[in-house]
């Protein structure tokens, strides 16, 4: 649909058709749509920069992958499911990419035998996160010139599906490294330098990273970025809070959003050993991932060289976020998927074996209705498969 954004009402003045006639490009579809529905201008305004964030990611991709293109798009707008378009040809894997597969898998399934997984504080052991570094687990996305294995996203998700049913935990900070960290923002926007620098770090785990966008004022409403990066000689002087920052901890990377001459921009972070006057952490004990980190940093006149920002050729920052973020939504499925399959695992026997009832009509009863829970479940996963296997 295009819209004449000039002739919009303000408010809740009623609504004129014939303003809905050429689109201004730099005016998003949300931005009309909520002008229409009679937010004000600023409400419309803060949630059409998101939204258009989104819509320059897609004007990275060629156009049969776009979202309209997509079988759900199509699914609801042409009214009728295109079936065929469910099925993918997924590359074959070569040894080398089945084997760092297996390896991974095979590190998470002996420490979880053993009981070894996680250290005093209840978070995935060192060891643990070594013992996958040396399995090639943080470079599963990473291209094999700089060091990775260069896994597609068609076999990385379902990998993470497998992984998730051993510790979903893992799952989720292959992820969180691979998809929001580091490692989407540079190798998808990085200039060749700064591939160069990081993406051998980020694929061998020597620097595992997190990304760094929500604030204390700013999670919903990204146009509420308060952190700000000043040029200053060579390096930007940060300023600023980050709150709820999963796999945040001293020595590790992150992708950090902030404002440069007030736009949103992107800055690669090398968090230092220690906390110093310059960066501190928040500690508050919540967590997503229950077995991974979680804090909030906080910058005052902190340096970061100046070649550390990505500036990509479509957008700004909230480009970048938005790019790895859209991986992250579709891993974050696929550990979900590896998730249920475990707790339909554990309920299958246990929905066997419990008898509660003392008449055998209701005993039926019972255990009919478990058996149509777990249909549903193992229905649903399988039906949830084509979602995250893109
Ligand atoms: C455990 C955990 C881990 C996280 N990990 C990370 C991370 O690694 N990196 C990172 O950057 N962030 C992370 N986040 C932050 C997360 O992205 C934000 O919590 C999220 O964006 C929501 O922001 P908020 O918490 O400020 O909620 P708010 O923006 O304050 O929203 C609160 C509620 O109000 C609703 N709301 C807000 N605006 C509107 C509106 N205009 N109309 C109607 N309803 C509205 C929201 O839907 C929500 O229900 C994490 C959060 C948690 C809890």
């Amino acid at each position: 649909m295009s819209i004449d954004i000039n002739n919009i009402p303000a408010g809740n003045e009623s609504r004129d058709d014939s303003a809905i006639s050429a689109r201004t490009d730099n005016v998003s579809f949300a931005e009309t749509a909520l002008r229409l529905g009679g937010k004000t201008a600023e409400e419309a305004r803060r949630t059409g920069v998101v939204d258009t964030a989104d819509d320059q990611v897609e004007e990275m991709f060629a156009e049969r992958r776009r979202t309209t293109a997509s079988p759900i798009h199509r699914a609801v707008w042409e009214n009728r499911v295109p079936v065929e378009e469910f099925h993918f040809d997924v590359p074959a894997l070569g040894s080398d990419e089945r084997k760092v597969i297996n390896d991974c898998l095979h590190v998470a399934r002996s420490h979880l035998r053993g009981g070894t997984l996680y250290g005093e504080d209840g978070k995935l052991s060192d060891d643990v996160l070594g013992q996958l570094a040396d399995a090639g687990y943080w470079g599963t996305l990473v291209d094999k010139r700089y060091g990775g294995c260069g896994l597609p996203f068609s076999h990385f998700a379902p990998f993470l599906t497998r992984m998730a049913t051993i510790e979903p935990t893992i799952a989720g900070l292959a992820s969180v490294h691979g998809c929001i960290g580091a490692v989407d923002p540079v190798r998808t926007f990085g200039t060749a330098a700064q591939k160069e620098r990081y993406l051998p770090l980020l694929a061998s785990g020597r620097r595992l990273s997190a990304f760094a966008l929500t604030e204390p004022g700013a999670g919903s409403d990204l146009t509420a970025l308060k952190t700000t990066a000043v040029l200053d000689g060579d390096s930007y002087v940060v300023n600023g809070e980050k709150l709820f920052i999963t796999n945040a901890v001293p020595g590790r990377t992150i992708g950090l959003v902030c404002r440069i001459d007030d736009r949103p921009a992107v800055l690669i972070v090398d968090l230092p050993e220690q906390e110093d006057e310059t960066f501190r952490m928040n500690q508050y004990g919540l967590y997503a991932l229950r077995r991974a980190h979680n804090n909030g940093l906080i910058f005052k006149d902190f340096r970061v060289p100046a070649e550390n920002l990505l500036t990509p050729e479509i957008g700004d920052g909230l480009t970048i976020a938005y790019h790895g973020l859209n991986l992250g939504r579709i891993a974050l499925c696929a550990n979900a998927a590896g998730t249920m399959r475990s707790m339909l695992a554990s309920m299958l026997p246990w929905a066997g074996f419990r008898k509660t009832h003392p008449h055998a009509k209701t005993v039926g009863a019972v255990i009919q209705n478990t058996r149509h829970r777990s249909q549903h479940i193992g229905t649903v996963l399988q039906q949830s498969r084509p979602l995250f296997q893109v």
